[in-house]
């Protein structure tokens, strides 16, 4: 259930009607959009008539929401979302950039990272301290140790810092040390991680599953949403198909598809998306070009020396280079990068 308020409805209507919803059995979650307070009733009263809520005083409009989603949607909050962060936007007019390497590797690789994405105009540093290898014998991640290094290289260099956490054990670590929450595509529907992110108060970042709808996408992360955790952006990053030319098949047509459906910030990953450098620079173009609130790219000092995902790895003049052909399609399409 979607109730619209009428712009400038005082306090105490919205309340009168935050009840009127609550007795009715919803949880209500409330939107304070730019014009209109939205008020999402997630509840078991599928049947009920819009109509009893239309006629209380305040309220604008009235809508029963069929999509298995609600606070996903973009009817919950018409104007988007923008999560900030200190000074960074992300789902504002600025294309941000989080870059670094796919895994955190020593002191040494990560101030060279932060250097070299800072200098270039990425606003987030990347890299993963917890690893999801698909062999139980590659190289895991440093842990604890790895987010320190990334914490202390990002203060430095005026980054904020995104870093997967892998299980619920982990959210505490992650949410001393990282700015961002990453949820890797092979934990998407991992639902009981999902619940608990969903309770912590940083915002997530959260990757399609490797065989996920864009529906089930929304779904896990209304999950997160429910919670009462409203900083959910969503990261299309190639999906598994037939094709065997890149490593996955990277779906750009979820850009505007998700940028419909949701008000939630889209980010797009050209690195797992197609798993080979040389296509990094012309997916990020494409991207920006399609609607992308961000850009998540794997960049190391020395690319062919990374201890894992070296072959989607982009090297320092790579992505000066890449930063600079998306600045010039953000400003094409009246954004900024
Ligand atoms: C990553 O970003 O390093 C990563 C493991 O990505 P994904 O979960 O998309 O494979
Ligand atoms: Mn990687």
């Amino acid at each position: 259930m979607l109730v619209v308020m009428e712009e400038g409805a005082p306090e105490a209507q919205i309340e009168a009607v935050i009840n009127r919803l609550v007795d009715m059995g919803f949880t209500v979650h409330r939107s304070t959009g730019v014009r209109h307070t939205v008020l999402g009733g997630v509840g078991p009263l599928d049947d009920f008539d819009p109509a009893t809520l239309e006629v209380m005083e305040g309220v604008k409009e009235c809508h029963r929401i069929v999509s298995a989603y609600k606070l996903a949607s973009r009817h919950f909050k018409p104007a988007g979302t923008v999560i900030r962060i200190g000074k960074v936007e992300i789902g504002g007019q600025e294309v941000i950039a989080m870059a670094g390497p796919c895994s955190v590797e020593s002191e040494e690789q990560i101030e060279a990272c932060a250097e070299i994405v800072a200098t270039a105009g990425a606003k987030v540093i990347r890299g993963g301290a917890f690893k999801p290898r698909s062999s139980p014998y590659s190289f895991a991640g440093l842990g604890e140790a790895g987010l320190r290094i990334m914490r202390d290289a990002a203060n430095r260099h005026d980054l904020l810092v995104v870093s997967e956490v892998m299980d619920q054990v982990q959210i505490p670590l992650l949410v001393e040390y990282a700015d961002i929450l990453q949820v890797g595509a092979r934990n998407m529907q991992n639902f009981n991680l999902l619940r608990e992110l969903g309770k912590v108060r940083k915002p997530v970042l959260l990757k399609r599953g490797i065989a996920a709808t864009i529906e089930e996408l929304l779904l896990s992360a209304e999950y997160i949403l429910s919670g009462g955790n409203y900083e959910v952006m969503l990261c299309e990053r190639g999906i598994r198909t037939f094709e065997t030319s890149t490593r996955n098949t990277m779906d750009l047509a979820a850009i505007p598809v998700l940028r419909r459906l949701t008000h939630l910030p889209v980010i797009a990953d050209p690195s797992h998306g197609t798993g080979k450098r040389d296509y990094v620079l012309p997916m990020s173009r494409a991207a920006v070009a399609a609607g992308a609130d961000g850009l998540l790219v794997e960049v190391h000092p020395d690319p062919d020396r990374a201890l894992s995902d070296g072959a989607q790895t982009l090297g320092p003049q790579q992505f000066t280079e890449l930063m600079k052909q998306v600045r010039a399609i953000a400003g094409a399409i009246g954004r900024a990068a």
